[in-house]
């Protein structure tokens, strides 16, 4: 049903369309949500205003949504209004710079940057979602990050009401983490992200698992090649969204690797018979996959609590075995949680938002 606002002479000063109870779970790569109560889609920066008035009128929560790929929406949805950035648009520049708009899909951006030969982005290829909700969580993977790339970041700060254009800096960008949903959550509404890339870039293959897949080469593999060969390295991980397959109906990974003081770090090394893999996390830090943590607190690729589970092809998405409910899934995420928090004295914190 449109919403059309009246202004004090009763004529529609706006006809953005808002429609009611639209189901969320298939707007989100896990398959799993409740409705929203109001809904609407936004392309234009105008329309977004739009929508944060119709919110602030009506005293409702407002719910930014991306490509719903790291979100768990709860089974009873979201009493409020869900606004979907719908904003679309590449601007390319001179220097390697791209000013994309933030409903852009991200996959695609990283082919449009790759066939223009820029590089910086291309270990980034295959992962889910918008333009927009890389910033907020600094997207990572296979050694890069958005961080190393975003030059800025444009917002409508829900404090002013005003767009702003926030220099990396600003942003707050650490593993997993931005201002966005870190000390400011809630505050801003991404609608376009400025990458600085580098022309004519030499790829980057400096993670284990791209370093193996290119062991045999003599040449250095191109962008193009390196954006393939992550993607079919995620694929076989489950860890691309393949129409059919069971085990990319996740949220990505839903732990984020713990970084523990070392201490704590020398503590289960010494409890352990095997070695225990880790990563300098800085100093006296150390970084210990969550997965290795789940496997050896008995939670292996396969394992099923009902109509929920872990991925066949990677320990730490936890997926949709067929109609699952938050609840599903919740109750699995509670279990590991207790079960690393008794065996290792680590609470690991989940990676996706939880919605409603
Ligand atoms: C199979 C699979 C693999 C994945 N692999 C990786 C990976 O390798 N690395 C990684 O880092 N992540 C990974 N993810 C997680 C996910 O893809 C990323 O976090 C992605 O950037 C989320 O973007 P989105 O547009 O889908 O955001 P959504 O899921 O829609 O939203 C996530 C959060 O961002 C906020 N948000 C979204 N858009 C905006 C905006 N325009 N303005 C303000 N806030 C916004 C939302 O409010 C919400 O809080 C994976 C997910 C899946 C399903």
């Amino acid at each position: 049903m449109p919403y059309l606002r009246q202004d004090s002479g009763g004529v529609p000063s706006y006809k953005m369309q808002l429609q009611e109870n639209i189901p969320l779970a298939p707007l989100t790569t896990f398959h799993i949500g409740g409705p929203a109560r109001w809904y609407a889609d936004a392309t234009t920066e105008d329309e977004i205003l739009e929508a944060v008035a119709f919110a602030g009128e009506q005293e409702i929560p407002l719910f930014v949504l991306g490509g719903g790929s790291n979100l768990l929406v709860s089974d009873a949805g979201f009493p409020g209004l869900v606004l979907h950035i719908g904003l679309r648009g590449i601007e390319q520049r001179p220097g390697g710079i791209f000013v994309v708009a933030a409903g852009e899909d991200w996959d695609q951006f990283v082919s449009t940057a790759i066939e223009a030969n820029c590089g910086g982005i291309e270990c980034l290829a295959g992962i889910p979602g918008s333009v927009g909700g890389t910033p907020v969580q600094n997207v990572g993977a296979y050694g890069q990050e958005v961080s190393q790339t975003i030059a800025s970041v444009r917002a409508l700060d829900l404090r002013t009401n005003e767009f702003v254009d926030l220099p990396a800096e600003r942003c707050g960008f650490t593993y997993r983490r931005s201002i966005f949903n870190g000390i400011q959550r809630g505050r801003y509404i991404v609608s376009a992200v400025t990458y600085e890339l580098v022309n004519n870039a030499k790829s980057a293959v400096n993670y284990a698992d791209l370093k193996r897949y290119f062991q045999e080469r003599a040449s250095h593999p191109s962008l193009s090649e390196v954006a393939s060969a992550v993607r079919e390295i995620r694929k076989s991980k489950g860890m691309l969204l393949v129409e059919g397959d069971p085990d990319c109906r996740s949220a990505g990974s839903f732990f984020k690797n713990p970084v523990v003081p070392s201490e704590v770090f020398a503590r289960i090394a010494g409890q352990s018979a095997t070695t225990v893999p880790h990563y300098d996390a800085g100093p006296q830090m150390v970084k210990i996959p969550a997965a290795w943590l789940l496997e050896h607190a008995g939670f292996l690729k396969g394992y099923a609590l009902g109509r929920a589970g872990i991925s066949s092809k990677h320990t730490l998405a936890l997926i949709n075995r067929g109609g699952a409910s938050a609840e599903d899934v919740l109750m699995l995420r509670d279990a590991i949680l207790q079960a690393v928090e008794s065996r290792f004295g680590i609470r690991l914190e989940p990676e996706p938002v939880f919605v409603g």
